[in-house]
């Protein structure tokens, strides 16, 4: 029996397991809820509701195609020997970056059935050869979507149809109401709204918090979850690129493309940066109650504050606000990044553990630089009028301009109901500087950036 293993690949377009299962005949396309993922990880009930309305229309799709997705709850292991059980051998079909991958290898080899697994081979490829052969997979012609998906007339009891019964399994979290919702045919209305004009001031607003989120993509969610493969995203926009007519779109499209990319050798490095000793020595004692206070969005820093409440609302933040608030709670209050960026990645709808823990180690000095932003300052870059602010922080709505950025100055600020700074913001900053400078005598700091950039220090240690 030729299985199709769903799991961050939920989509029928550009689906070359699906494709190459239904040309070999029968298929029982699956997806398992496999507790592990679920509950041992920072996923959350926000990704899980993400997923469900993923599965919600690939059932359409597949349906409409003549088959049906089946659905199974229980670890990957036991789930894959009761389908043996019911077919005697089994073909399994799988994309190479399922995150339940290294167990369904293992049990593959062990029980002697095949894998198929599809999609770019870049582990341990370096330099030019990893740029060929991503190129090359890049421009691959799309898997044909099966014309007809053939199911098989026996199917065992433990797999279900019916979707209630994925509103029963708990995954710990809170859902959202703002957030992106999850599908296919959303990926794809995201991508065409982009690229028929919301692209136009990518580079000018990849920084700033609200208009980021209209002109920047928007999409990495979806390509999280697979309900748009890369190679999609990357042809239709090369498509349009090589159309446009003016150089100034071109320029847009290009980093965008190279952000595109850069994903991809990301999630193909599995690089384990080890914390240096140093660094470990400055960071404090673990401060529950800043911890807390920094999750709900309540520092009293405003812009700290109003970025943490737009990721809890809406499961999404731009690049410049993520570093900054890792950088905050990692590099200014110098605490251990390793249980901030579990929280972390528990509220962003596009979590991709690669990318995300890429990220936050680069941000907390794992790299050998330490970058401390100072978030008065680059609030007051990235949102110089406090919009930002005020749409997500109400206490503060009706605050003059001038102190948006440091409401504690303002005359009247215990009337505003806002909480008080969490550390005197100057202070803090000053201290963990000299803290990662004094580090080993080796932390000397890098330049100051340019008028324009993000207001920040960087140490090389
Ligand atoms: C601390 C931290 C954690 C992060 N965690 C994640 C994560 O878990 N998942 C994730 O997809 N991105 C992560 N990023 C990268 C980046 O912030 C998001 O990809 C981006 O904000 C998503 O918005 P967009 O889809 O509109 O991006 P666009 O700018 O429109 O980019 C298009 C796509 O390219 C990819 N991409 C964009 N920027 C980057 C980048 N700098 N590095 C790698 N890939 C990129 C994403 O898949 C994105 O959807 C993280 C960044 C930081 C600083």
């Amino acid at each position: 029996m030729n299985i199709v293993l769903f799991n961050n690949d939920l989509r029928i377009s550009d689906h070359q397991p699906l494709s190459e299962a239904a040309r070999a005949g029968e298929v029982l396309p699956v997806y398992v809820v496999d507790p592990s993922q679920w509950k041992d990880t920072p996923l959350s009930a926000r990704h899980f509701q993400f997923v469900v309305e993923s599965l919600n229309e690939l059932s359409k799709g597949i349906e409409g195609k003549g088959g049906k997705l089946f659905l199974a709850i229980g670890e990957i292991e036991p789930v894959l020997a009761k389908l043996l059980d019911t077919y005697d051998s089994i073909n399994l079909f799988t994309h190479n970056d399922s995150r339940l991958m290294d167990k369904v290898k293992k049990w593959a080899k062990q029980n002697q059935q095949l894998l198929f697994s599809y999609g770019p081979e870049l582990e341990n490829v370096h330099g030019k050869h990893f740029n060929n052969r991503l190129n090359s997979y890049l421009k691959e012609p799309m898997a044909e979507v099966p014309n007809r998906i053939d199911v098989p007339s026996k199917t065992p009891d433990f797999l279900f149809t019916d979707f209630k019964k994925l509103q029963n399994y708990r995954v710990k979290g809170t859902k959202i109401r703002f957030g992106q919702q999850g599908g296919e045919m959303k990926a794809i209305e995201t991508l065409d709204s982009f690229l028929e004009g919301r692209f136009a001031n990518y580079i000018e607003n990849q920084q700033k918090p609200l208009p980021s989120s209209l002109s920047s993509s928007r999409l990495s969610a979806y390509i999280t979850w697979g309900n748009i493969a890369v190679r999609t995203v990357y042809q239709k926009t090369d498509e349009k690129l090589q159309a446009c007519e003016l150089e100034e779109d071109k320029i847009q499209l290009a980093e965008f493309l190279s952000k595109l990319t850069a994903r991809v050798k990301i999630c193909s490095m599995k690089i384990q940066h080890q914390q240096l000793e140093e660094v470990r020595e400055i960071k404090r004692e673990w401060n529950e109650d800043w911890f807390q206070r920094w999750l709900q969005g309540r520092t009293g820093i405003p812009i700290i504050d109003a970025a943490m409440r737009s990721l809890d609302k809406t499961g999404w933040m731009n690049f410049s606000l993520r570093a900054m608030v890792t950088s905050f709670i990692a590099n200014t209050l110098l605490m251990d990044e390793q249980k901030l960026s579990a929280a972390m990645a528990g509220l962003y709808l596009d979590y991709e553990p690669a990318v995300h823990d890429f990220y936050i180690r680069q941000q907390a000095g794992m790299k050998g630089k330490m970058k401390i932003i100072d978030p008065v300052k680059v609030g007051r870059q990235l949102d110089p009028d406090g919009t930002f602010i005020r749409r997500y922080i109400p206490e503060l709505s009706k605050l003059p301009d001038e102190y948006i950025h440091e409401p504690w100055l303002y005359p009247a600020f215990y009337q505003l109901g806002y909480e008080a700074p969490i550390v005197d913001v100057k202070k803090a900053y000053k201290n963990a500087r000299l803290q990662i400078q004094a580090i080993g005598n080796k932390g000397k700091p890098a330049r100051k950036k340019e008028e324009g950039e993000t207001e920040q220090l960087s140490f090389d240690i």
